[in-house]
């Protein structure tokens, strides 16, 4: 997939987040601290606004970096580390990358997670962002396609089973944690917003027919 493809598609998962803001909002308000739909929205505004007012870009380096910087800046605190990782983790020391096939894509993201498990200290489990993000990661490997279409169906339904997932999980981290077994039945919002990014990425490279 071409360069300018690829900001499409990320501008595409920029929109369905701010689209699902108020859906973030009501999920984390379960059992967050219900800051995370504004916080979200807020820092893939900003990023879209920077992706927009670059002319142009010659790699796809570039594009996550500029999402991801844009995130962590805007965003601040947790959050803004951790989805600002996703998009800026993977890329960071690579070299340039001006051709985003499948592979290169799971790359991307197994550094990502990495970058955000070390930041974080969550593991799969904690009902996180990580339940949804490293399933989806699991599930390319398995895939392993060149085919970034085939590839980010794959990590969407991971990911969305990932965030079913959290619904039985306790958390370990966050507001939630100091409810215990009360969090039970309710997905965590991190999570939620992974697999939204994802979906929303599949359905712009199905739609596109692209990716392949
Ligand atoms: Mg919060």
């Amino acid at each position: 997939m071409r360069v300018d493809e690829t900001l499409k598609m990320v501008i595409a998962a920029c929109d369905a987040i701010i689209a699902s803001e108020s859906y973030l909002t009501e999920v984390d308000q379960k059992i967050g601290d219900g800051d995370h739909g504004t916080g979200m929205a807020l820092g893939m505004r900003a990023a879209k606004e920077a992706l927009f007012m670059k002319e142009s870009f010659e790699t796809v380096n570039e594009i996550f970096k500029t999402a991801g910087m844009t995130m962590l800046n805007s965003m601040g605190g947790a959050s803004g580390v951790i989805f600002g990782s996703f998009f800026l983790g993977g890329v960071r020391g690579k070299e340039a990358i001006t051709e985003l096939d499948g592979k290169t894509f799971l790359h991307i993201m197994e550094e990502s997670l990495d970058a955000i498990k070390k930041r974080g200290g969550a593991g799969v489990g904690d009902k996180t962002m990580v339940d949804a993000l490293e399933p989806a990661v699991l599930a390319m490997k398995e895939k392993d396609s060149d085919c970034i279409s085939e590839m980010m169906e794959t990590a969407a339904r991971a990911a969305a089973e990932g965030v079913e997932a959290t619904k039985r999980q306790i958390a370990k981290f966050g507001r939630a944690r100091y409810l215990g077994e009360r969090a039970l039945g309710y997905q965590d919002a991190g999570a939620t917003s992974v697999a939204i990014l994802f979906q929303a990425m599949s359905d712009y490279l199905k739609e596109q027919k692209t990716g392949c």
